[in-house]
């Protein structure tokens, strides 16, 4: 079988092509991050526009690199939801024309679910029960993965995810957007123990996260070294503030896997692609013979090839929709 994939739920147009079971034919995706940066952040209006200029070409691209044409493919996915409305649905409005011109099933993919299950790909003997952790630009939260297409939230950040936390210290660091590889590079060079910024453990909801917080106390930092007329030690700051998040996101992780008796984690999403986090998260479960895997930086971030990958177990399972099918902007 041959699958499509289709994403378009924030500021990347991606298509892949996947030949089952997990071999990825080719996987393109258009990023917008330049148009949004001059403005700090995704705008979603801009966001979709660019999604209706790009998607043609991304999957001509798509099909082209995997030396296929539509006449060779058996399915289409693409995700659903959650992500900007708007964006989601020039991505799934053209997956439903393909799919009614040439009389192809449909699935509609979860985009967390579906960057979860990236790791399948590359990993496709990773077990099933596991702890999935999902660190976005939009989420941070952990699940119990019972198979291929059952999730069970464990936790979740209760105001920014950990990429949002990241993008919004880099710009009160007059950093361009987004912040997290900016981040991620200064603090290489910066003393991670300098500044004691908050970590919030959440005693009672212990699989939730909260980083306002933390965002609050870098900025309050930042403002009492300017007041004092001093200049920013920038990569002790990024390297401080890194060192909170990674920290909390790595107990939090090692406590599910411990609680629920689960020697595999599992991680992803686009602050995966961070190497501090993937660095101690691999020590703190080697040393409790946990085993630790995290797709390649290009699977972390938004792709449409862990969208055709979760669309072929869900068509596997009959788990299709049709033309009247809306996109969701938040998890259901
Ligand atoms: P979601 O998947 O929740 O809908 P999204 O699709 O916008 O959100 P991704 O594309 O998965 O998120 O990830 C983008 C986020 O990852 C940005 O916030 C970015 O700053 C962050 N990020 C990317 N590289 C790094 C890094 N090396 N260190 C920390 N954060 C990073
Ligand atoms: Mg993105
Ligand atoms: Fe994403």
């Amino acid at each position: 079988k041959i699958i499509l994939g289709i994403e378009t739920s924030c500021d990347e147009t991606a298509a892949a092509v996947l030949k089952a079971p997990n071999r990825v034919l080719s996987n393109v995706v258009s990023s917008q991050v330049k148009i949004h940066s001059v403005y700090g952040g995704v705008v979603p209006e801009l966001a979709s526009r660019h999604h209706l200029k790009n998607i043609v070409p991304v999957v001509e691209k798509a099909l082209s690199d995997a030396n296929i044409t539509l006449d060779d493919v058996d399915c289409i996915a693409v995700t659903q939801g959650p992500g900007l409305i708007g964006a989601l649905v020039v991505g799934l409005s053209f997956a439903k024309a393909i799919s009614a011109t040439r009389k192809l099933p449909l699935v509609g993919v979860n985009h967390v679910h579906a960057h979860l299950h990236a790791i399948y790909l590359e990993h496709p003997s990773c077990p099933f029960p596991h702890i999935g952790v999902i660190v976005s630009g939009g989420h941070t939260s952990i699940y119990i993965v019972r198979d291929a297409i059952q999730y069970e939230l464990l936790g979740q950040t209760r105001d920014d995810a950990a990429g949002e936390a990241f993008d919004k210290v880099a710009k009160v660091l007059g950093l361009p957007y987004p912040g997290g590889p900016i981040i991620s590079k200064l603090a290489e060079k910066g003393d991670r123990t300098r500044f004691a910024f908050p970590r919030a453990r959440l005693a009672e909801t212990p699989y939730d996260f909260s980083f306002s917080g933390l965002k609050t106390a870098v900025i309050n930092t930042i403002r009492k070294i300017k007041n004092a007329g001093q200049d920013v030690p920038t990569e002790d700051v990024a390297a401080s503030f890194e060192e909170a998040v990674v920290e909390v996101i790595v107990d939090k992780a090692i406590r599910a896997a411990q609680e629920y008796s689960l020697d595999t984690i599992v991680l992803s999403g686009g602050v995966a692609a961070n190497k501090r986090l993937r660095d101690a998260l691999e020590t703190e479960a080697q040393r409790r013979k946990i085993q630790f895997l995290v797709p390649s930086p290009l699977l972390c971030t938004d792709n449409a090839a862990m969208v055709a990958s979760l669309g072929l177990e869900m068509l596997k399972r009959g788990i299709t929709i049709d033309s009247a099918a809306d996109a969701y902007s938040r998890a259901l």
